[in-house]
C-alpha cells in the first residue's frame, strides 16, 4: 500500500515537474539550420528545419474570449504563432500576408478553424497606402469589429555595406516596417473601443544594431518610439499600445535574405540561452499585452530574446 502510493506520488511529481519546471535551455532544440535560401518573402512550408508555431502545444485559457484581432504577417513565423495562440485563447483572427504566401496562410486558417474560431484571410501588399486602409475596413467587416491590432509584418534584407543597400530596398523596408504601421493604426482608430489593444513587433536590433542591417535596425528603433508616443496619446481613451522585441527567432525572414546565408548554421547560438528562439515562445508575450490583465502596461517593449541585455 505504502509502496504503491509512493510510486503514484513519484509519478505525479514527475509529470508536474515536466509541466512546471521546464529548463529553457533544453525546452526547444538547439538548431543548426543548413545553409539555404528562399526568395523573399519565404515560406514556413519550405524551412529546414521546421519552426514551432505552437500548433501542437499552445493551450488557451479563455484570456481573449470574444476578441477580434487583425494581425499582419500572420501566415508564418511569429505572426502565425500569435494567430494560433489568439485563436486558442478565444479570439477570431484576420490575417494579412502577401499573395505569394497563400500556401502558408491556408495552413494557419486551417489551424485557427480547428481551434473553433473564425479566420479571415486578407492578402495584399502593405507598401500600398490604399491597401493598408482597405485592410482595416475588410478586417472590421470580416470580424464584425476590431479590438486587437498586431502590427507584425516586417522586411529584413542584410547588406554588407551602405553602398550595397539599394534605394528601393531602403524605401520598401521603411514602407512595410514603419509607414504601414502608421497607416494601419491610423485607419483602425475609428473602430477601436476602450479596452482595445495595439501591439507592434520591434526587435532586439533596435538596441544592438548589426552592421549588416542598417535600414532594418533603424526601422525597429522607430517602432519603439512610435509605441511610446502612441501609448501616451491613446491611454486616456482606454486603448493601450505596447511592443514585443524578439531576439533571433527561426522564421522564413532569416533564410530569405534576413541573414547572410553562411551565418544560418550559427543562428541564435550567441544568446545567453545558446539557441535560437521558436515563434511559439513569442506568443505568450502578445497574449499578455492583448489581454486586460496587462491593463497598467503602456508604451512598454517586452523583450523576448534569450537573455540578451537591453536598456
Ligand atoms: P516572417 O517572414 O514569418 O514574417 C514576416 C511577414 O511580413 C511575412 O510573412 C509577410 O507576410 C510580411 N510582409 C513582408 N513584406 C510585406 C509586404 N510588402 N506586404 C505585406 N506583408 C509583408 O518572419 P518573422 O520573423 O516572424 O517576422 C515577424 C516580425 O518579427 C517582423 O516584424 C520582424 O521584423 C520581427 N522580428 C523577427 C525576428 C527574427 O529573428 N525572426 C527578430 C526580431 C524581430
Ligand atoms: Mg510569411
Amino acid at each position: 500500500m505504502t509502496d504503491q502510493s509512493t510510486s503514484a506520488d513519484d509519478a505525479h511529481r514527475e509529470s508536474t515537474d515536466q509541466l512546471v519546471f521546464q529548463n529553457p535551455v533544453t525546452r526547444y532544440p538547439v538548431i543548426e539550420p543548413p545553409e539555404q535560401q528562399q526568395p523573399e518573402p519565404g515560406l514556413d512550408a519550405e524551412m529546414q528545419p521546421k519552426s514551432d508555431r505552437g500548433e501542437f502545444s499552445y493551450r488557451g485559457t479563455g484570456r481573449l474570449e470574444g476578441r477580434k484581432a487583425l494581425i499582419t504577417g500572420a501566415d508564418s513565423g511569429i505572426g502565425a504563432a500569435v494567430a494560433i495562440a489568439f485563436a486558442r485563447e478565444g479570439a477570431d483572427v484576420a490575417i494579412n500576408y502577401l499573395p505569394d504566401e497563400e500556401r502558408d496562410a491556408q495552413e494557419i486558417k486551417r489551424i485557427i478553424e480547428e481551434s473553433g474560431r473564425t479566420a479571415v484571410l486578407l492578402p495584399g501588399d502593405l507598401t500600398d497606402k490604399a491597401f493598408c486602409e482597405q485592410l482595416v475596413t475588410d478586417a472590421v467587416e470580416g470580424l464584425g469589429g476590431l479590438d486587437i491590432l498586431v502590427n507584425n509584418a516586417g522586411k529584413q534584407v542584410a547588406r554588407k555595406s551602405l553602398e550595397e543597400l539599394p534605394d528601393e530596398q531602403m524605401v520598401q523596408t521603411y514602407e512595410v516596417n514603419v509607414f504601414a504601421m502608421f497607416r494601419i493604426t491610423k485607419a483602425a482608430l475609428e473602430h477601436l473601443q476602450p479596452g482595445s489593444t495595439i501591439i507592434n513587433t520591434t526587435s532586439v536590433v533596435a538596441y544592438m544594431a548589426p552592421e549588416v542591417l542598417v535600414d532594418y535596425a533603424s526601422t525597429k528603433a522607430a517602432i519603439n518610439n512610435f509605441t511610446k508616443s502612441m501609448g501616451q496619446q491613446l491611454a486616456p481613451k482606454g486603448i493601450r499600445v505596447n511592443a514585443v522585441a524578439p531576439g533571433p527567432i527561426w522564421t522564413p525572414l532569416q533564410p530569405s535574405g534576413g541573414q547572410p546565408i553562411e551565418e544560418l548554421p550559427e543562428f541564435g547560438k550567441s544568446t545567453p540561452l545558446g539557441r535560437a528562439g521558436q515563434p511559439t515562445e513569442l506568443a505568450p508575450a502578445y497574449v499578455f499585452l492583448a489581454s486586460p490583465e496587462s491593463s497598467y502596461v503602456i508604451g512598454e517593449t517586452l523583450n523576448v530574446n534569450g537573455g540578451m541585455p537591453t536598456p
